[in-house]
C-alpha cells in the first residue's frame, strides 16, 4: 500500500494570539510544521503535501524541504482538499494530519496505517474524556448530561483509502465539519478507531503552547 500524507498548515491560529501564523510557531527551535510532518515521514508514508498558509507559502517551502507544499484554503475542509488534488495518483491511502499537533507520538501514526493495511477504509485515533460533557440551551443552561463512556474525543492522524476520501471531500461540498472523518460519516462509510494518545493534543491557546514547550523542554513529548 503506497501511502501519503495531507497537513493541513493554512490556519491563522487566532485563539493563539501569536503574531504569526499557528504552523509557523516555533516549539524547541522547530516551527509546528515541521514537528508535524516529520512524524509522517518517521511513520513511513513515501510524501507529505502541506497546504500552508498562502501568505507563507515560501517561508513553509524552506521549512519542510522534503514536503510538497501549497496554498491551503478558506477553511480546514478547503485546504484538505488542495492538497488532495495535489496527491499523484498511484497513492492508495492518505494521512490527515494536524500540523497543530506537533507530539502526535509515531506509534499512533503507526496504529492507523495498520488499520488501513487490514482493510479498514477510514480510521481515527481517540482518547476517552476525562470531563462529563452536558448539552446546553441557548441561554447557557443545561439541558442533558451525555454518557461519558460512549464518547471519545478524536484526534488526527486519521487515515483513508484515498478513493474514500476523494469521494467524501467531492460530496456535499458545503457541509462544515471539523474534521474529515465527519465527511467519510456522512456517505454512511464506517469509520473505525484505534487508540489515541494524549501527547497528539492540538495546540489551540496560549497554554497549549506553554505546555507543549514545557513538554519540550522536559524531553517527555
Ligand atoms: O483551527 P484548528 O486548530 O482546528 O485547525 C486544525 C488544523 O487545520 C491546523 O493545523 C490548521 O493549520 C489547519 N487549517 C488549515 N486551513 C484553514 C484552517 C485551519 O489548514 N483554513
Amino acid at each position: 500500500m503506497r501511502i501519503a500524507a495531507i497537513v493541513p498548515a493554512a490556519g491563522r491560529g487566532e485563539r493563539l494570539g501569536h503574531p504569526v501564523p499557528k504552523a509557523l510557531v516555533p516549539i524547541g527551535g522547530l516551527t509546528l510544521v515541521m514537528h508535524a510532518v516529520a512524524g509522517m515521514f518517521r511513520a513511513g508514508v513515501e510524501a507529505v503535501f502541506v497546504a500552508a498558509p498562502p501568505d507563507a507559502v515560501e517561508d513553509v517551502r524552506q521549512r519542510v524541504p522534503r514536503a510538497v507544499v501549497g496554498p491551503g484554503g478558506a477553511d480546514r475542509r478547503d485546504s484538505v482538499r488542495l492538497a488532495l488534488d495535489a496527491i499523484p495518483p498511484e497513492f492508495d491511502a492518505v494521512l490527515v494530519h494536524d500540523a497543530a499537533r506537533p507530539f502526535a507520538p509515531d506509534a499512533v501514526a503507526e496504529r492507523v496505517i495498520a488499520a488501513l493495511q487490514a482493510g479498514a477504509d477510514a480510521v481515527v485515533p481517540v482518547v476517552p474524556l476525562a470531563d462529563t460533557v452536558k448539552r446546553l440551551d441557548g441561554n447557557g443552561v443545561v439541558t442533558e448530561t451525555l454518557d461519558r463512556s460512549a464518547l471519545r474525543a478524536v484526534q488526527t492522524p486519521q487515515g483513508f483509502r484515498r478513493d474514500v476520501l476523494a469521494a467524501a471531500h467531492a460530496a456535499e461540498p458545503t457541509r462544515e465539519v471539523t474534521d474529515d472523518a465527519a465527511l467519510v460519516e456522512a456517505m454512511g462509510i464506517k469509520v473505525q478507531t484505534v487508540a489515541g494518545d494524549q501527547r497528539a493534543f492540538k495546540v489551540t491557546t496560549p497554554w497549549d503552547l506553554a505546555v507543549a514547550e514545557l513538554l519540550w523542554r522536559s524531553g517527555s513529548q
